[in-house]
Order: C-alpha cells, then sequence, then structure tokens
C-alpha cells in the first residue's frame, strides 16, 4: 500500500516538473518576430481629448448632422466608441508609450516608428524601434539641406510617414521633388500616406485640401518612373482603390505597401476582401503589416489578429505579410532577421 502510494507520489512529482518545464518553457520562448511598418510615438490626444476609443473591425462610421460640426460629430464618436469592446487609449502620453513598448517587448515586434517621441521610445525600446522620419510641407517643414544632413547620420531607417496628402499635395508636387532626389541617393526608403484619412478628413481644421480620389495609388506614377531604385511604400494600401493598386503593383516592383489603419478601422469583411484581392491578383509578398495605432497600443494586437483570422491566407502567407516581406524591404542581413527570430 505504502509502495503505492509512493509510486503515486513520484508520479505526481515527475508530472508537477514536467508541468512547469512546459509551462516554464512557454514563458521564455519568443513569439515569431512580427515587423510593423507603421508605428507611431504619438501623443495620447491624438484623436480628440483622453481616452478616446476605436472599435476594432466594426466602426459604426459617424452621421453628419448639419447641425453640428463634423469635428464634434467625430470627437464624439473617438469618445464614445459604438461598440461593446472598445480599444481604449490611455490617458497620458507616458502611458502610451509604456504600453506600446509592452506590446512590442511580448508579441516580439521591431516598429518603424516615427512620430514626435521618437527619440523617447527609442530609448526606451532599444532595438524593437527602427527610427522612421516624419514629414510633412507645412510652413516650418525642414529644408532638403536639414533632412540631408539629418539622414546622412544613419539614425533614421525610413522616411515616413510623409503626410502631404493631408496638405492636399501629391507625391510628385514640385515642392517634394528635392527631397526624393535625396531619399533615392541616399538609399532611404520612402513610407507615403496614399490611402484613408479620418472619415470626413476635409472638414478637419488643418485638412480642408485633403481630398478623396488622392486616395489612389496611381498618385505615385510620377515619383516612381522617375526614381526607379527608390523603394517605396504605400501607407495605408490605398484603400479602396483597388483596381488602381493592382495596376501600381504590376507596374512598379518597386513598390509595396502596408496595411495600416484598413486593418483595424474598416469592417474586417471589408479589409479581407481587399487583402485577399491583392493576394490573389499575386502580390502577397508585397503586402507589409502596418499597424498606425496611433493613441491605441491595442489596435496593434486588433491589426495583427485581423492578419491572423484572414482564413484565405496560409501559414506562409501570414508570416510573409507579418515579417518576411518587411524584412525584404528594408534589406535587413541574415544577422539582423536571426536576431530577430531568437
Ligand atoms: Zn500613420
Amino acid at each position: 500500500m505504502s509502495n503505492g502510494l509512493n509510486l503515486k507520489l513520484i508520479g505526481c512529482i515527475i508530472s508537477i516538473a514536467f508541468l512547469s518545464n512546459a509551462l516554464f518553457a512557454q514563458q521564455t520562448e519568443r513569439p515569431l518576430p512580427i515587423i510593423d511598418m507603421h508605428l507611431h510615438a504619438s501623443t495620447a490626444d491624438a484623436n480628440g481629448p483622453p481616452p478616446t476609443g476605436i472599435c476594432p473591425g466594426k466602426p459604426n462610421f459617424p452621421l453628419f448632422d448639419s447641425n453640428q460640426r463634423w469635428l464634434e460629430t467625430f470627437v464624439d464618436w473617438a469618445m464614445n466608441p459604438p461598440c461593446e469592446n472598445p480599444v481604449w487609449g490611455p490617458e497620458t502620453d507616458q502611458e502610451l508609450m509604456e504600453q506600446t513598448l509592452e506590446i512590442l517587448n511580448r508579441r516580439n515586434i521591431f516598429g518603424v516608428t516615427s512620430g514626435p517621441f521618437l527619440n523617447e521610445y527609442k530609448q526606451a525600446g532599444e532595438d524593437r524601434i527602427i527610427p522612421s522620419y516624419f514629414f510633412g510641407l507645412r510652413d516650418n517643414a525642414p529644408t532638403p539641406e536639414q533632412v540631408r544632413e539629418e539622414l546622412s547620420t544613419g539614425y533614421y531607417k525610413v522616411f515616413g510617414e510623409v503626410t502631404i496628402q493631408y496638405e492636399g499635395k501629391s507625391p510628385d508636387h514640385p515642392q517634394f521633388a528635392p527631397y526624393l532626389e535625396i531619399l533615392e541617393e541616399l538609399d532611404i526608403p520612402l513610407g507615403i500616406h496614399i490611402g484613408t484619412g479620418p472619415p470626413g478628413s476635409p472638414h478637419f481644421p488643418g485638412f480642408q485640401n485633403y481630398r478623396a480620389r488622392m486616395h489612389s495609388p496611381l498618385e505615385i506614377e510620377e515619383v516612381a518612373i522617375k526614381h526607379p531604385t527608390l523603394r517605396i511604400y504605400l501607407m495605408h494600401a490605398g484603400w479602396p482603390m483597388l483596381d488602381d493598386l493592382l495596376a501600381v503593383l504590376y507596374v512598379y516592383p518597386q513598390v509595396y505597401v502596408d496595411v495600416g489603419i484598413i486593418s483595424y478601422a474598416l469592417p474586417r469583411e471589408e479589409f479581407h476582401y481587399y487583402i485577399r484581392r491583392v493576394v490573389n491578383a499575386g502580390f502577397g509578398n508585397r503586402i507589409m503589416f502596418g499597424s498606425d495605432q496611433m493613441n491605441w497600443p491595442g489596435a496593434i494586437e486588433a491589426a495583427i489578429e485581423a492578419i491572423e483570422l484572414a482564413d484565405f491566407l496560409t501559414f506562409d502567407q501570414k508570416r510573409d505579410i507579418l515579417y518576411n516581406n518587411a524584412a525584404r524591404f528594408l534589406r535587413l542581413t541574415e544577422e539582423e532577421i536571426a536576431l530577430h527570430h531568437q
């Protein structure tokens, strides 16, 4: 009897040891790496007075009521997101950074990052943050000489997010031309916003010149012709101009896209329809993951989920979107890729 008990006890100890080993392995094993081509070091009030929230995959866009200014309608929508489980943004810039970096660490993400707090994010996030040069052509825009000097330091790996669409300026606007020369010369890739801003963008102060027709990937055509060796990616993938996008991907093999905000701010069905068409057309190896999380750290995981739950993608196609395509586009070395997979 005592022998039986001892055997049971030993069995029990062995299974506890086995279980704790398994748990330990689970805790220490890092998930497969992800590259986020569209991360922001943003302010907590980026979408209205914090806290604001968003409903991933089911936006319920607000209706226009001419008795109210659209900006008020938008802010009201962001402060009272119309769904059961919205992703809420934190109240302070500090919490925003901490929560963003916590997700990068836990999910093994490396983020091409731009925005006002880039240096703080880089200092705290180290290798997880790949610095990118946020750029617009407003009155106080840095001159081409200043940009050349800053890019020559090697700190910035990407030039983006370029937001001139919000100013109503196309990529081939003469004012932008000297910057493109510098990018091609220094071999720094361009990440440019071509696609969705917030709904009702021209009603926002400062975005009066935003135009729906500028969602079209055809906007990049003259630049792609003039700078054939420049690596270009269209941030937000030119949604919803699908035919224009397919034509551009077909004609200009140096052009890639990131999914950006369409991964969580559109109805999930529409996002999947759009990506599926790009994959079906043969360009799944030029779609890159990007979250455009702004002030919502939780949006990063909502965006990853939108890729992971796409049942029309194979495991390998998901890995291409989440990592491999960006690693190729950024020309990461074998050593860098091996480090990411450790
Ligand atoms: Zn963005």
